[in-house]
């Protein structure tokens, strides 16, 4: 339709030329008097209508030039006899091909940086000294089916593979139609794909991990629970005060498995959410304050006082209020749990600044037992807990700070425990405030 609407314009733009000039001679004509105005015009009008109805009809004057068709496009025009090498060189997994004696024919860059560039021309035995790995080359050379096999390589870093190994099929000219099933012999060349999956196996140890642990945590509370019925059952049937006791004991083990539910569940709900950034504004203030008056009747209970110290005009931040008062909340509840003993937890606000970017940071002390230098490093990881303290204060799960870093590390914040043995510990926030 375009194109259509471009072709009328050029041929009318000929046209338009024509009949221009046209009026101009019989205007000179009129003028020299040569011609009368009358059959001037009317000459003019003729010829003008004829000028108009040939251009239509033929599509004449301007040429108009259009692009060729497009030539059909071989990748070996454009990236010349070396494609396949070139091709084979961006992937990132380990790629070898081997003759039918099983001598190196073929690697890509990443095959070189495994088994070493001298590789090419060397029996594959040599450079890869892999024996399920042998046995399976074999297997599929001599006729076998492609097949994969997995290993591992103890030095210098345990890695694990999966390796794919597939005869490379080629078509014998002249044995039917394309598409004829392809000739393999015994001796055919072999393809060896690589594929590190050691993080896989990382991230699938750590689940195995995390359900065992998982499972251990709440296996615990629950055999307490199980043995407290069979007692109350049997022979605590008939005395109301071991009933009494056992029964708060039961509510205590109900309640640890209650938090550590929770807690799991809040971990699983940050972590799907960790890689999205929080969008709302949020005023830390206001959520230390809102912690701190929901924990202040327990403070008042164990003798604790809290004191709060933020200066006027502190940035806020972005964040997700809710995740920001469960970060609050857990260092307060750990520091009147564990801290108790010092009789005073401190809070302070201050603006600061990471990387050149203003930031807001947070700080919680308490003037308790302090946690041993050994531990803190292992204090964010799930379920751990420091003998010490889990031993004085029972309920813990391990799961609070561990909450607090995801959290901290979706509002692309950072955390520092700095705790001293009979001193006291100060958990640090620093959070990204918006300028
Ligand atoms: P939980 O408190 O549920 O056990 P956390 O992840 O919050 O789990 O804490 C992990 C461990 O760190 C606790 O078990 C405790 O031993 C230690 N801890 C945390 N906060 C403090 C603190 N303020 N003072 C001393 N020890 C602490």
């Amino acid at each position: 339709m375009r194109q259509r609407a471009l072709g009328l314009v050029d041929r009318w733009t000929g046209t338009r030329t024509f009949i221009i000039a046209s009026a101009l001679v019989f205007l000179v004509l009129v003028f020299a008097g040569a011609i009368g105005a009358l059959p001037a015009i009317l000459a003019f009008l003729a010829l003008a209508g004829i000028a108009v109805l040939r251009g239509t009809l033929t599509g004449e004057t301007k040429v108009v030039t259009r692009a060729p068709m497009a030539e059909p496009v071989s990748a070996a025009a454009i990236l010349g006899a070396g494609a396949g090498q070139a091709i084979l060189n961006q992937l990132p997994d380990p790629v070898v091909v081997l003759d039918g004696t099983g001598r190196v024919i073929l690697t890509n860059r990443a095959a070189n940086a495994l088994i070493g560039e001298a590789a090419l021309g060397k029996h594959v035995a040599t450079v890869l000294r892999i024996a399920p790995l042998m046995t399976a080359l074999q297997g599929v050379s001599r006729g076998g089916e492609g097949v994969a096999v997995e290993y591992s390589v103890p030095v210098p870093v345990e890695r694990h593979y999966n390796a794919i190994i597939r005869p490379i099929e080629i078509e014998a000219p002249g044995t039917g139609p394309a598409g004829d099933p392809l000739r393999r012999r015994k001796g055919s060349p072999v393809l060896l794909l690589l594929r590190d999956i050691t993080e896989m196996r990382r991230v699938e140890a750590m689940r195995v991990d995390f359900i065992a642990n998982a499972s251990h945590e709440l296996k615990t509370p629950l055999a307490s629970l199980s043995g407290f019925i069979e007692t109350l059952k049997g022979h605590a049937k008939d005395d109301p005060e071991a009933q009494a006791r056992f029964l708060d004991i039961m509510a205590d083990q109900a309640g640890r498995m209650r938090r550590l539910i929770e807690g799991l569940l809040s971990l699983s709900r940050i972590e799907l959410r960790e890689h999205m950034r929080p969008v709302n504004v949020v005023d830390l203030h206001g959520v230390v304050n809102d912690v701190v008056d929901g924990l202040t009747p327990l403070a008042e209970k164990s003798g604790v006082e809290i004191a709060v110290s933020a200066p006027e005009g502190l940035p806020s931040v972005r964040g997700d209020r809710d995740e920001l008062v469960q970060v609050v909340q857990n260092l307060v509840d750990n520091a009147l749990r564990y801290g108790r003993s010092g009789k005073r937890i401190e809070i302070a606000l201050a603006p600061d600044s990471r990387a050149g970017k203003p930031a807001v940071r947070l700080s919680v002390r308490d003037f308790g037992p302090g946690i041993a230098r050994e531990d803190l490093p292992r204090l964010t990881e799930r379920f751990y807990r420091v003998e010490a303290t889990a031993g004085r204060v029972s309920g813990g799960t391990g799961l609070g700070l561990a909450i607090v870093k995801h959290i901290v590390n979706r509002h692309e914040g950072t955390l520092a425990i700095d705790s001293e043995l009979g001193v006291g510990s100060v958990f640090t926030v620093t959070l990204p405030a918006i300028a």
